[in-house]
């Protein structure tokens, strides 16, 4: 064998066989081959499929070869897979039936036709904006923001994006507490137009994300459309001109404005840190930092550092900060499910990476395992089953045996802790609010210089934390995972409507609605991303979210242009009528059961955060825009 074809064999072995599998049988033309890996894929997870060894080792040679007959010209004898046989091997890869409905969007999303940018090419459009107007304002450079702009440049649109901060980014941007990481499997968490092949780890960190998305901005040529530094604080509509005039301030204070057609709001719902309304909380001696609002080192070395809140962000600074901290005191309100991982710290292998590079359809192959393992493929955890009997334990059958494995996870590492134990076991159903991959935080609840405290917070007084029975937990700094306000949305924009009406005249507080999380009466030309009842409560990933809707906002303008308008307003009982059939669909899901509490329901007790759908219902609602939906004027 030459050097060449040694490293490739060295390669192959690092590659997941499924995904190669799939190729394979795409290179070759080989369907027999679906028949005899199929009985042995039991899940879309890599440790899911056990193929016999000689069958590995088969495809894996055959791969080989393949790979030399390719290098010297050699084409791939289906390049395209007929939707019959495309559904099937859907199914045999993650050892359970697709259904249909998903194949265009997986052809859309994890691109099996082409697997390049084309497959995502907007439709074009003609600018009309007139003067210094662009046809859009964003609002946000984050993963919503970068993804509009990337499309409606594309489509030919004129477009400006305002950030608050110095680079794109958004939540990536600001956030920078020790461990922050994405905890959505990174070759799903990405663009579907701009698959990275070269992610360090399976889970990657915040500083790689952030390159990826500032990559993206540069390959785009996005930054000489984005004004980075200036807020927007407020955006007004004028009806006679169907166009937003929007004011934007500099951090010295400096204000300008901008008119624009379309006003797109991209700031995402984890944008302001929500602070808790702890009593003496400003009274506190020493450091007090939000975990996203780190800068440098708050908490130093050899501190006694107090730790509140057990959500997605502690959980992963917690094991961050514990290894140079005198004392850790964690004070939890309520505890989550925690799920083990096995890739969440395990860097991608060199092989892997060359795989995802260098075998055609690997790529795709594998995306769309993650997709299923890490989407809908979860949904059926979410729906509350009136005859099951699971009280606040479980909320169905598969929520039940969901239960069960994160139950014996958090047995095993507790063992010997039944105090711990105690602790740790979540008194709600799974999924009522987000399940958390175990980054560590079970490892380091178990370190003797870590205390978990489940008494609640009295008051903090300038030396630590007064606990309800009396005892104080001295602590020399205080990190506050505290969260985010998201059910403020929008603030503290001041937003404008038809006939001075605002967006808090309508939203009040916490109480946003949207039609598809996206269009407001009484706003025209006003799309919100990442809006009311679009946060995906079982899976999938805001890029996705960001995709869809930059699809649906294109047809919107779209429909204005061709109509001949220059304004767009979804017609208050379209929206109304959405509203109430959201609320309804509610009922029947774990957010709303007793036991659940969360930042999911405003204080009126409404589900505004998430949506009832699946990826594939909001992906076909919002391919398509039904003209009667809106008035164009
Ligand atoms: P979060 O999920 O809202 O968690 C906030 C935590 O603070 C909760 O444990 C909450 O307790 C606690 N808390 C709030 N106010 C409190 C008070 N007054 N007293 C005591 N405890 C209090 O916030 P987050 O952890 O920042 O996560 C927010 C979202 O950001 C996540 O759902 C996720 O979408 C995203 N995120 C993602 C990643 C990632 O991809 N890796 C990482 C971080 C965040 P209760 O639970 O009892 O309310």
């Amino acid at each position: 064998m030459s050097e060449a074809t040694d490293r490739i064999v060295a390669a192959l072995q690092q590659a997941d066989i499924v995904p190669m599998a799939m190729a394979l049988l795409q290179l070759q033309g080989d369907t027999a081959l679906l028949e005899r890996v199929a009985p042995h894929v039991k899940g879309p997870w890599a440790h899911q499929a056990e193929l016999p060894q000689s069958l590995c080792q088969e495809i894996r040679g055959r791969m080989r070869d393949e790979l030399v007959r390719l290098a010297a010209g050699g084409k791939p004898r289906l390049p395209i897979v007929e939707p019959a046989l495309l559904h099937r091997m859907l199914g045999a890869a993650v050892g359970e039936p697709v259904p249909a409905e998903y194949i265009p969007m997986i052809s859309e999303q994890i691109a099996f036709r082409t697997r390049d940018e084309a497959a995502c090419q907007p439709q074009q459009h003609t600018s009309r904006a007139r003067g210094g107007e662009v046809d859009a304002v964003i609002v946000g450079a984050g993963v919503s923001g970068l993804c509009a702009a990337v499309q409606l440049l594309r489509a030919g649109l004129k477009v400006v994006v305002f950030d608050k901060n110095d680079d794109v980014g958004g939540t990536w941007f600001d956030n920078r507490y020790p461990g922050c990481a994405v905890d959505t499997p990174n070759h799903f968490y990405e663009y579907s137009f701009a698959p990275n092949d070269d992610w360090p780890a399976y889970f990657s960190r915040r500083e790689d994300i952030q390159a990826y998305l500032a990559g993206v901005a540069d390959r785009y040529g996005l930054r000489r459309h984005i004004r980075f530094g200036r807020e927007v604080v407020a955006a007004r509509f004028d009806d006679a001109r169907g166009t937003w005039r929007v004011e934007t301030r500099e951090r010295g204070g400096q204000t300008h404005s901008q008119t624009a057609r379309f006003l797109i709001t991209a700031v995402g719902q984890l944008s302001r840190p929500a602070y808790p309304a702890i009593d003496g909380l400003d009274r506190f001696a020493g450091e007090v930092v939000h975990t996203a609002k780190w800068q440098g080192d708050p908490v130093g070395h050899n501190r006694r550092v107090g730790l509140i809140g057990t959500g997605a962000s502690a959980i992963q600074v917690g094991p961050g900060i514990v290894d140079r901290v005198a004392r850790l005191t964690v004070f939890q309100r309520s505890s989550p499910w925690i799920m083990r991982n096995r890739n969440i710290h395990r860097q991608v292998s060199e092989g892997k990476k060359w795989a995802l590079r260098t075998i055609p359809f690997y790529g795709n192959w594998y995306r769309f395992q993650l997709f299923w393992a890490f989407a809908d493929g979860l949904y059926a955890m979410l729906q509350i089953d009136p005859d099951w009997p699971g009280g606040s334990r479980s909320v169905n059958a598969r929520n039940q045996r969901i239960r069960q494995s994160m139950v014996r996870y958090l047995e095993r590492k507790m063992a010997g802790r039944p105090d711990l134990m105690a602790k740790l076991l979540p008194d709600y159903p799974p999924y009522g609010k987000r399940v958390l991959a175990d980054c560590g935080w079970y490892d380091m609840l178990l370190r003797d210089h870590v205390d978990l405290e489940t008494t609640p917070i009295a008051r903090i007084e300038p030396r630590g934390v007064r606990l309800k029975d009396g005892r104080l937990a001295a602590l020399d700094a205080l990190v506050l995972a505290t969260g985010f306000e998201a059910a403020c949305m929008l603030w503290p924009m001041h937003i404008v409507g038809r006939d001075g009406v605002t967006i808090r005249d309508r939203w009040g507080d916490d109480n946003p609605s949207a039609y598809l999380g996206m269009t407001v009466p009484d706003f025209p030309n006003l799309f919100v991303m990442y809006g009311p009842n679009t946060g995906l409560g079982h899976g999938g990933s805001v890029m996705f979210l960001a995709e869809c809707q930059t699809r649906y906002i294109l047809n919107c303008i779209a429909l204005t242009d061709r109509s001949g308008g220059h304004s767009i307003e979804v017609r208050r009982e379209v929206h109304d009528a959405y509203i109430a059939d959201i609320d309804e669909q509610m009922k029947g899901f774990v957010w709303s059961h007793p036991s659940v509490t969360s930042w999911y329901k405003n204080a009126g007790g409404r589900i505004i955060i998430n949506q009832p759908g699946r990826l594939v219902d909001y992906w076909n609602r919002c391919s398509t825009i039904d003209p009667s939906d809106y008035r164009i004027g």
